[in-house]
Parts: structure tokens; C-alpha cells; sequence
């Protein structure tokens, strides 16, 4: 007998903490085309989700947010916002915040 899904396997990051850590957020650079990502939030289920990515060994978390829709397509309008490029120990560390509601 199949099995279906009944909830979302993607992962979701925790609801922020009520002292949690400010992430400046940045206009994105553009500095690496191809960025490759190594981990992503649900982007299904949320209007807004988070990506792990890793360009020229250096390493940045991008936020994408659902800002409204086109009027033709109906596709999705993304904003997209970066923090600056870090260490991949620094990255891991934010990454885990952002799970976990530390920081935003
Ligand atoms: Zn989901």
C-alpha cells in the first residue's frame, strides 16, 4: 500500500527567540554567479527561507523572501538578501542559529 506524506519533510526553522541575535542583511554582491548550496529551509511552506552556500571557499547565508506575485505569470516575486562572505565554522555556527531560532 503507498504511503503518502502527511507533513512537510522539508526543514523548518524554530520561530525566533525572544533575545535573538539581528542578522544585518545585505543587497547581494553578485560576486559569485553559481554559488553551491549546502542547505536550505522549506521553501514551500514559508514565505520566507533561508539558504546555506558556499562560493569560491568562502561561504554566506542567503534569505529569500516572497515579496508578492506577478500580475501576469503569477509567479512568485523573490527579494533575496545576503550576509557578508565568512569562514565555513562562522557559517555553520549562523546557520545553526537561524535553526534555531537564535538569530534572524
Ligand atoms: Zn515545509
Amino acid at each position: 500500500m503507498a504511503r503518502f506524506l502527511t507533513e512537510c519533510p522539508a526543514l523548518h526553522p524554530a520561530n525566533p527567540n525572544g533575545d535573538y541575535l539581528e542578522i544585518t542583511w545585505l543587497e547581494p554582491t553578485g560576486r559569485h554567479k553559481r554559488p553551491r548550496t549546502q542547505a536550505q529551509t522549506c521553501t514551500m511552506c514559508r514565505p520566507e527561507w533561508y539558504e546555506l552556500c558556499m562560493a569560491g571557499g568562502l561561504w554566506v547565508i542567503r534569505r529569500h523572501k516572497v515579496a508578492g506575485q506577478h500580475q501576469v505569470a503569477g509567479d512568485r516575486i523573490i527579494q533575496t538578501h545576503e550576509t557578508e562572505f565568512m569562514r565555513e565554522k562562522d557559517a555553520y555556527a549562523l546557520w545553526s542559529d537561524i535553526v534555531y531560532g537564535r538569530a534572524r
